[in-house]
């Protein structure tokens, strides 16, 4: 017989049934024997009767998690028996067979419950079996109905999705770079993308007018909260805009995802209040407030967009860097100042960011689409000529065959989906997570490697840092 998926059932009453899952529970009053099925539709309660001796026999030895096909019969319950609300709530499948599929050791913790309370380290050490609750099923169903949405708005909206390479050298977004050594050519180094901020630019010298890509990125921090090593990004980039139609774009995307994927949430402000970074520091004392007028309201949206960035900010060590990237181009009002290299703290540039909730939920800019404008970036960074054309060479190259003006956005997709699914960090609506620390605590990464390995690569480990 063919399966039936649980979420169906109600469409079966009176039916005899095959339907194939893991035990949730099972309560055993020795005559009725009660097992609640999952699969990864839903669950429902099933009920052994003496009668059929067999399976009751069967259902009497199963144990949570173990895998079961089992036969029944659809059933009505009786009016006073009836959950309602909740899927199947009115229905029962009386048992007429039971196959064990396979068996399972006792799992780790208990996973008809929510994971929520479970040591973190062993959730994401069981992961497997983490996904298995209800609330980590239900936040991967809809990551992938978030980035469905996403994806068909652009394909909607004229823009086609690039595949940029992961193998690739490095790219200045302002983190460490996780390198990945060459086998063919000891000595050299390929980078993971920080993002793919370089290959879009090129898509746009290539005339790939509207480029987007569900990106990962991947950026080797020391452990920050709420970070992950590899997080996704919405990847966007657009020929012949201005900032005023990215954020417009952006915007209605934003009110119609809400509107169509998360109904039951509202926007507070349409449209979006635009707040200066300078008047976002003194107002606010940051550059990414939370405009929500009810802290507890579970549903409530505040975006809001941050403009007139900084180009250039002073880092740790005291040296200047770029705010953003140092793609993006100069406030038409500050391009004096700029070319004459004088004041560079108060350059602004034409860059932007969409907050929500007190979070930022991406960056992007209008770039510089011309090599000399370009250089002169890289020249007040300090960075040297030599040093100019060994990383960025191709770009400054490209630039001068016919770049046309673009400019994009990259919102984190993670962030997105952990906002609105009311989740406190982005591990939650990650399928398998790393630790804060950047270790895989289900595969058991990074993890070393063999001699020969290390001699193919033409490496050796100086030595290990202490744990
Ligand atoms: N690549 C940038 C980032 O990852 C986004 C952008 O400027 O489009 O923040």
């Amino acid at each position: 017989m063919e399966r039936t998926l649980i979420k169906d059932l109600g469409e079966k009453i009176g039916q005899e049934v095959v339907i194939k899952g893991w035990v949730d529970v099972r309560r055993d009053h020795g005559k009725l024997i009660f097992i609640d099925l999952r699969d990864r539709s839903g669950k429902v309660q099933m009920v052994a009767l003496p009668n059929h001796t067999e399976a009751h026999t069967a259902a009497s030895t199963v144990r949570p998690e173990w895998v079961l096909a089992v036969t029944g019969l659809v059933n009505k319950r009786p009016e006073k028996m009836v959950n309602a609300g909740i899927l199947n709530g009115d229905i029962e499948l009386e048992i007429t067979g039971v196959e064990v599929l396979n068996e399972s050791l006792t799992p780790p913790f208990s996973i008809n419950e929510d994971t929520k309370l479970v040591d973190e380290n062993l959730r994401m050490k069981y992961k497997y079996l983490d996904l298995r609750s209800d609330r980590m099923k239900n936040n991967l169903i809809m990551r992938d109905k978030v980035i469905s949405f996403f994806r068909d708005y652009m394909h909607q909206n004229g823009f086609i999705e690039i595949e940029t390479p992961m193998l690739m050298k490095g790219t200045p977004e302002g983190s460490r770079e996780y390198v990945v050594p060459s086998r063919i050519e000891n000595g050299k180094f390929y980078a993971l993308p920080q993002s793919p901020q370089q290959f879009k630019q090129l898509c746009m010298v290539a005339g790939l007018d509207r480029y987007f890509q569900i990106a990962r990125c991947l950026r080797d921090e020391d452990s920050r909260g709420d970070r992950q090593p590899e997080f996704t990004q919405l990847d966007y980039e657009m020929s012949f805009v201005t900032q005023e139609d990215i954020l417009q774009f952006t915007e209605t995307m934003f009110i119609e995802f809400v509107e169509k994927v998360y109904p039951t949430k509202h926007i507070s402000q349409k449209p979006f209040p635009r707040i200066s970074y300078h008047d976002s520091l003194a107002k606010y004392g940051n550059d990414k407030p939370d405009l929500r007028q009810d802290k507890n309201d579970p549903n409530e949206l505040a975006f809001a967009w941050i403009v007139d960035f900084p180009m250039f900010e002073k880092d740790a060590e005291g040296n200047i860097g770029a705010a953003h990237h140092p793609f993006c181009s100069i406030k038409d009002e500050d391009v004096d100042k700029f070319m004459k290299g004088e004041d560079l703290f108060s350059i602004r540039a034409n860059s932007y960011d969409l907050v929500l909730n007190g979070y930022e939920l991406s960056s992007g800019s209008i770039r510089i689409h011309q090599a000399d404008i370009q250089k002169r970036v890289f020249e007040l960074l300090g960075i040297s000529e030599e040093e100019r054309q060994a990383k960025f060479g191709h770009m400054l190259e490209a630039f001068q065959y016919g770049a046309p003006p673009h400019g994009g956005f990259a919102p984190g997709i993670d962030r997105i989906i952990m906002l609105m699914q009311n989740e406190p960090n982005i591990r939650e609506v990650i399928a398998f997570p790393k630790t804060g620390d950047g270790k895989d605590l289900l595969m058991g990464s990074p993890s070393v490697v063999s001699k020969k390995q290390l001699d193919e690569l033409g490496l050796e480990i100086k030595a290990k840092k202490k744990e």
